[in-house]
């Protein structure tokens, strides 16, 4: 099989199931304990924070473990708002957020916190003018994505939370795609929130983190026994953290050998291909300031889920678009709020390319997909 879908999930890198593996075993301690199985267990923990947190470039402190990324948003969103000064309430999130972030918006919202939307342009970046010209001292906090997951864009994340902290405001910003992918420190970023997850970067479903700047003051959502410093209560899921942080270690050394640049040479041949062979087709997201790995298009005149079983049939696993939407009736929220017409969102594809992509799998793709989309195109002529 040929996996184009490693924005939806990665499979387990082996060295990470490796190291897993004796937490689900022998070493079942609960790291709360004081005797050397929970030692055990704690000890792992920490060495795993410290991984999230070199990946990151942040202290280890500033690391809370979560369940997932939808986990670390909602922590970000509610964390910050559910007590706030009533002066400076509001919450200003993008249009093409993920659901973890737009749907924790807003329920938010109709539980009183004021929430606005902030548009995006034709290739999905939200403008930092747009976010100044809407910001006011009544902001308490803007959440702004690094990258899209429908069609990749990258945001300037780094303007945003500058505009964002002018006006008094915290800024968060949810690096599920993008951490692995490209270098994503909050030092640079100038963000006070960050969260990610585990299964994007080869590492196990059902881990994540999220990073919190020390200072910046966040009200537990689950409460209990008091673990990863309060803020988040319940016995730690150590073989997932461990899991989580042996990913980030190989998600770092893999940054510092160019996996960016070999990534973006295929994604780049992979797009030319689709956009030279298959006429009118649409490229969906920003040209060049978008993820290494990330390719996405709307091809008019067919449907994407028949492309999808096409390519399925040939062997080859991609996505409509955000997996956690696929099968949904109603059209993708990120194309619609670049401004695509309904019609054109109906045929959209999505491939990401992970690190064990290669030229021929692009090549078995460009002499697959130009055949599939004629020929339905020309089912539904006829
Ligand atoms: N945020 C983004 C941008 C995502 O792409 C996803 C997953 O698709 C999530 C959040 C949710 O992460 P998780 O699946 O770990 O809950």
């Amino acid at each position: 099989m040929i996996y184009l879908d490693h924005a939806a999930t990665t499979p387990l890198d082996p060295s990470v199931l490796e190291e897993m593996l004796p937490f689900f075993g022998e070493l079942y301690g609960n790291p709360s304990t004081l005797y050397s199985l929970g030692q055990a267990a704690r000890s792992a923990v920490d060495t795993a924070r410290d991984r999230v947190a070199d990946l990151l470039n942040v202290p280890s402190r500033e690391i809370t473990f979560t369940s997932g990324g939808t986990e670390a948003d909602n922590l970000a969103l509610r964390g910050v708002l559910c007590e706030v000064r009533p002066d400076r309430r509001r919450l200003i999130v993008s249009s093409v957020e993920h659901e973890a972030v737009l749907d924790t918006a807003h329920f938010l919202e109709r539980h009183g916190i004021p929430v606005t939307v902030l548009p995006v342009d034709g290739d999905g970046t939200v403008q930092p003018d747009v976010l100044r010209k809407m910001i006011g001292t009544d902001t308490a906090l803007v959440s702004v994505m690094t990258a899209n997951n429908e069609v990749g864009t990258i945001q300037p994340v780094a303007e945003l939370a500058n505009v964002a902290h002018e006006a008094g405001a915290l800024f968060h910003t949810d690096a599920v795609q993008a951490v692995g992918s490209v270098p994503v420190h909050p030092a640079e970023l100038g963000c006070d929130l960050l969260s990610l997850s585990g299964h994007k970067i080869y590492g196990p479903k059902g881990s994540g983190a999220l990073w919190v700047r020390s200072g910046v003051h966040l009200f537990a959502q689950m409460t209990g026994g008091g673990q990863e410093r309060r803020v988040r209560s319940g016995t730690e899921n150590v073989p997932a953290i461990v899991g989580l942080g042996k990913a980030c270690e190989l998600a770092n050394a893999r940054i510092s050998e160019n996996y960016a640049g070999k990534l973006s040479a295929l994604r780049d041949r992979l797009i030319e291909g689709v956009m030279s062979a298959i006429p009118d087709t649409m490229l969906t997201g920003h040209r060049d300031l978008r993820l290494p790995g990330h390719a996405s298009f709307c091809f008019r005149g067919v449907e994407g889920e028949p492309v999808l079983i096409n390519l399925d049939f040939s062997g080859i696993a991609a996505s409509s678009g955000s997996a956690c939407s696929s099968g949904a009736s109603t059209p993708s929220h990120v194309l619609s709020a670049m401004g695509i017409p309904a019609d054109t969102i109906k045929g959209a594809l999505r491939l990401t390319l992970g690190k064990d992509s290669t030229v021929e799998d692009v090549d078995r793709v460009l002499g697959i997909l130009p055949r599939i989309v004629a020929s339905l195109r020309s089912l539904q002529r006829g």
